[in-house]
């Protein structure tokens, strides 16, 4: 997808601080983490919000949320760790491809559930 900076990331066109990589997902730190540990785990076929995920997309975030708790525990996030999609503008969504955060490494609170 042009103009699409995750998409640049998993072609390497940009570098990336990667954690995990496998055929359908890329793993890599934010660059402005809001957490001790703050990962971004991005499918790499590019979708820009849960409402425009087709079918195969669907497995492949599946994928990722079964993949994450590995990755979670090779990140150190034994106490836990908070998942995070942000969809559209209320949300403050900024990047229109398809990620989860993955924040940790610390206390995170109560707030925000
Ligand atoms: P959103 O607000 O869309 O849910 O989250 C986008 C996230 O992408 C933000 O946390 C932001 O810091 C991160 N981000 C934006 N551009 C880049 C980049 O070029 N590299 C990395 N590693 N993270 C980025
Ligand atoms: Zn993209």
């Amino acid at each position: 997808m042009e103009n699409c900076i995750f998409c640049k990331i998993i072609a390497g066109e940009i570098p990336s601080n990667k954690v995990y990589e496998d055929e359908d997902m890329l793993v890599f730190r934010d660059i402005n983490p809001q957490a001790k540990v703050h990962c971004l785990c991005v499918p790499k076929s590019h979708f820009a919000t849960l409402s425009e995920m087709n079918e195969q997309q669907a497995e492949i975030v599946k994928k990722c949320l079964v993949k994450i708790p590995g990755i979670a525990a090779e990140l150190g996030l034994s106490d836990g760790y908070r998942l995070i999609i942000n969809q559209g503008k209320d949300a403050g969504q900024t990047v229109f491809h398809l990620h989860i955060h993955i924040l940790g490494g610390q206390d995170l609170g109560e707030k925000l559930v």
